[in-house]
C-alpha cells in the first residue's frame, strides 16, 4: 500500500505536542510492515534537508513558491518530505508565538494543504491512502473530495484532540481556495465561523481517534466540542486506535538523557536519576520523599483548575511535585506564585525541555495527569515504561490504560477532593516497598510499542479502500 501521511509536527523534526510523537513513530511502524508509507509536513525554521522540487501554489493573492526537501525519520527508511515556504514557515513557532496563535494560520495551513495535493503528481508519488491529522491538515481530505476529485484515494482523518477545530473568520474561506458554496453547516462552516477541522470531519471516508474510550466520548455533548452531532451521524466511520510509545526514544534500559539507566531487574538505579532530578530542580534530596512529576501542556484541558483545589494538600501529604510546561499565562502566574510559596517542596519548569521531561519520567516516582479530557495521553504510557506510577483522571485513553490499584491510581470525579484522595492512595502505596515495586516491575514490562497500533492501522487504511470501492492488500 502506498500511504502519503500528512502532519504539522513530526518528532525529530518540530514538536508542541504528542501529536509529533505518533507522527514520528506510527509511519515508521507501518513501513516496517513493508507499506510504501510516506510524511509530508512544513519546513520549519532549523529543519534541513536535501531540495528536490519547487513548485507554485495558487493562493488568492497570486502565486506562492513551494520547495519540497525531502529526509528519512531517523532510524527508518520512510521517506519525509518537507514543505518549504520562508514567508510562511521560517518562523519562531509552529503555530504561535508567546502564546499567540499567528493571525494568517488559516492562509499558512492552506498553503501547506495545497501544496500537499500539488506534490502528489510532482513527487510521482500517487497514494492509495492519504492520512490527515487534526486541523492544520484536514483541508487535504476536502481537497481531495471535492476539488481534485481523486476518486482512487481513500482518506483517512484522524483526531488527534477534538477541542482544536481550526477555527477562523467566515471572510478566510477564501484563503483555502474554497467559496461560499463550501461554507455550510454540512460542509465547512461552525457556528458561522471557518473550521478546517471539518474539512477532515465531512469528507474523510474513515475518522479515528486515538483511544477506544474517547472515539466513544467525541459522540457526545460533553466532549464532542460542537461537532457531537456531527460524530454520531458518523458514527460508524469511527474508530479508536490507542497510541504507541516509540521505545527507541523511551526506554531506561538506552534512554542517554538520564542520569543512571536501569530497567526491572535494577531497580534500585531509578533512585539515581531521583536524586538528580531533585539536585537539578533544587529539591531536598531524598530516596524516601515521595516525587510526583507533571509534564504538560499548561491547558484547561490538562486538569490544572482541578490540581489548584489540591496542590496545598498534597504538598502536606510530604510530596515533593516537579512541574515541566508551558501554555496559558493565567497557569504560567499561578504556578509562578505558587513556587514562591513551596520553594522546598515544588520544582516549577515553564519551559519545553525534552531534556528535563526525560529526567522526570525516570527520577520520579508517580506521574500526575488530572486530565479533564485525554484524547490518548502519552505521559502515562511512558511513565509505565519508566516505572513512574500513573496517577490519573478516568477519562479518554487514561481510562483505557490506567487501571486502578493494579498499575496506577485513578479518580473519577473532576474535583480536588477526588484527586486528593487518589494521590493520598498513592502516597500510602509508596510506602509499602514491596508491593510498589511489584508494581513497578509489572509496568515496566507493559508492550505499548507502535507494532501492534500499526497493524490497526493498515486495517483502518484498507477499510477505507473498500469505502470507495477497492480492494488493496
Ligand atoms: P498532548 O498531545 O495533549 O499535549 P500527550 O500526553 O498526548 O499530550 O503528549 C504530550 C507529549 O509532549 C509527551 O511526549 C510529553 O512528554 C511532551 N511534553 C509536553 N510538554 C512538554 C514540555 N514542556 N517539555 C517537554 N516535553 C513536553
Amino acid at each position: 500500500m502506498r500511504i502519503l501521511y500528512a502532519t504539522s509536527e513530526a518528532v525529530p523534526f518540530a514538536k508542541t505536542g504528542g501529536l509529533a510523537d505518533v507522527a514520528g513513530a506510527l509511519p515508521k511502524a507501518i513501513h516496517e510492515l513493508d507499506h510504501d508509507i510516506r510524511v509530508i509536513m512544513p519546513k520549519y525554521r532549523g529543519i534541513t534537508g536535501k531540495k528536490i522540487k519547487t513548485f507554485e501554489v495558487n493562493m488568492p493573492q497570486g502565486l506562492e513558491e513551494a520547495e519540497i526537501y525531502e529526509d528519512h525519520l531517523p532510524g527508518s527508511s520512510a521517506m519525509v518530505y518537507f514543505v518549504g515556504n520562508q514567508k510562511y514557515f521560517d518562523r519562531e513557532g509552529l503555530y504561535q508565538n508567546n502564546g499567540i496563535d499567528y493571525p494568517d494560520n488559516c492562509e499558512r495551513f492552506s498553503f501547506f494543504c495545497k501544496a500537499v495535493m500539488e506534490a502528489v503528481p510532482q513527487l510521482d508519488f500517487l497514494p492509495d491512502v492519504i492520512h490527515c491529522n487534526d486541523w492544520q491538515s484536514g483541508l487535504v481530505s476536502a481537497y481531495v473530495k471535492k476539488l481534485h476529485k481523486w476518486n482512487g484515494v481513500a482518506v483517512v482523518y484522524t483526531i488527534h484532540n477534538m477541542d482544536y477545530l481550526g477555527l477562523f473568520p467566515k471572510e478566510q474561506i477564501f484563503a483555502t481556495g474554497f467559496d461560499w458554496r463550501m461554507f455550510t453547516p454540512d460542509r465547512l462552516e461552525f457556528f458561522d465561523r471557518l473550521s478546517l477541522a471539518k474539512g477532515g470531519l465531512v469528507f474523510a471516508d474513515v475518522i479515528n481517534t486515538v483511544s477506544p474510550t474517547y472515539a466513544r466520548e467525541i459522540q457526545s455533548p460533553e466532549f464532542g466540542a460542537g461537532l457531537d452531532g456531527l460524530m454520531r451521524k458518523r458514527s460508524g466511520d469511527i474508530f479508536g486506535i490507542l497510541n504507541g510509545v516509540d521505545y527507541k526514544i523511551w526506554n531506561p534500559r538506552t534512554d542517554k538523557k538520564i542520569a543512571k539507566r536501569y530497567s526491572a531487574e535494577s531497580l534500585e538505579d531509578k533512585s539515581g536519576n531521583k536524586l538528580a532530578l531533585q539536585k537539578l530542580c533544587g529539591l531536598p534530596a531524598g530516596k524516601t520523599k515521595p516525587v510526583i512529576g507533571i509534564i504538560s501542556r499548561l491547558a484547561d484541558q490538562k486538569g490544572f483548575d482541578i490540581l489548584a483545589g489540591a496542590m496545598d494538600a498534597i504538598i502536606n501529604m510530604g510530596a515533593q511535585i516537579v512541574i515541566l510546561g508551558v501554555g496559558e499565562p493565567k497557569y504560567h502566574r499561578w504556578l509562578q506564585q505558587m513556587q514562591k510559596t513551596y520553594p522546598k517542596s515544588l520544582s516549577v519548569n515553564l519551559e519545553f525541555n525534552a531534556m528535563l521531561a526525560e529526567l522526570i519520567y525516570a527520577g520520579a516516582d508517580m506521574f500526575l495527569m488530572p486530565s479533564r479530557y485525554e484524547p490518548c495521553g502519552l505521559g502515562q504510557l511512558i511513565s509505565f515504561k519508566y516505572g513512574t506510577i500513573p496517577v490519573v483522571r478516568k477519562t479518554g485513553g487514561l481510562a483505557d490504560t490506567v487501571h486502578d490499584g493494579v498499575d496506577g491510581f485513578v479518580f473519577t470525579d473532576p474535583n480536588p477532593s477526588a484527586l486528593v484522595e487518589a494521590a493520598a492512595r498513592a502516597l500510602a502505596g509508596f510506602k509499602k516497598k514491596k508491593s510498589w515495586h511489584a508494581m513497578q516491575e509489572l509496568v515496566m514490562d507493559y508492550d505499548y510499542s507502535w507494532k501492534v497500533s500499526a497493524k490497526k492501522y493498515v486495517d483502518l487504511y484498507k477499510g477505507a479502500l473498500l469505502k470507495i470501492g477497492r480492494r488493496v492488500n
